[in-house]
């Protein structure tokens, strides 16, 4: 998550600064009609966020845009975290079986819940901690470079990444080549519900020009409704998971899960 001025604080007060915001913020928002799986916590409604601006809404960006009832109020987990707990929970071993896991750019809820797991041998890593929130003991890594020995890993988490990498084929190899046969990875990205094909122009290079076009600073690209073939063709079998057809109702609707959102989970054959 983006934290506008964030580089100016010292990272032992933002630490304390914000464990004091969300323990506010937690009681403020208390109630029974939400719920978190991560924090465990429920609430009356999530706190607003993203942002709203024109071209998210014209390219129907799943995964963007203004959403009013988003961000948990004390571990600040968003709507596709929670639908990623939702796949975790109800469509793999991750919670039981011993699994060697690499969790790339990673989310504090997630990253969290896995390195609480007995059974996992979690990794994480990133690439730049500037502007974002990430704890100082994750490691620097580059994912169209991974530092790790192939067919080394079960799973791979990585959640809206590659809308931020230039050679975004060459990640995918390499997500490939370190992935156990029949491992799995999670690669959730920011899709156009409206594209056919995924706009991509290098051209394209300062922050303004990118929030104009692809909707935040430092995304290099749109991915439209030919991702699933992208993935397909670099070796991967892909499953759209679809919670409102999935899952329980009921649970969607305390996580509000947004409606539209799929998650893509590609499993190496
Ligand atoms: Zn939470």
């Amino acid at each position: 998550m983006k934290i506008p001025g964030k580089e100016l604080i010292p990272y032992w007060l933002g630490e304390k600064l914000r464990g004091a915001w969300q323990r506010y913020l937690s009681l403020k928002y208390k109630g029974t009609d939400y719920h978190c799986p991560y924090c465990g916590n429920s609430f009356k409604k999530f706190l607003p966020g993203g942002t709203d601006l024109p071209v998210l809404t014209e390219k129907m960006i799943i995964g963007g845009g203004f959403r009013d009832n988003l961000l948990c109020p004390r571990c600040f987990s968003v709507d596709r975290d929670r639908l990623i707990y939702l796949y975790l929970k109800e469509k793999t071993n991750i919670f039981s079986a011993r699994l060697k896991i690499l969790h790339i750019a990673p989310e504090g809820c997630i990253r969290s819940l896995l390195m609480s797991l007995p059974n996992t041998d979690y990794h994480s890593g990133v690439k730049y901690f500037e502007g974002y929130y990430y704890d100082r003991k994750v490691k620097l890594i580059d994912v169209t470079s991974l530092q790790f020995e192939s067919e080394s890993f079960d799973v791979v988490i990585c959640n809206h990444v590659l809308e931020h990498v230039h050679d975004d084929q060459k990640a995918l190899e390499e997500i490939h080549r370190i992935l156990k046969p029949n491992g799995w990875a999670i690669l959730q990205v920011p899709i156009s519900d409206k594209l056919g094909e995924t706009e991509y122009d290098p051209s394209i290079s300062t922050p303004e020009d990118r929030e104009k076009i692809y909707g935040q600073h430092d995304h290099v690209r749109i991915y439209g409704q030919d991702y699933p073939k992208f993935l397909e063709r670099n070796g991967f079998k892909v499953v759209q998971y679809s919670p409102f057809h999935d899952s329980p109702q009921e649970t969607v609707k305390k996580f509000a899960l947004n409606p539209k959102e799929k998650l893509f989970v590609a499993y190496k054959v």
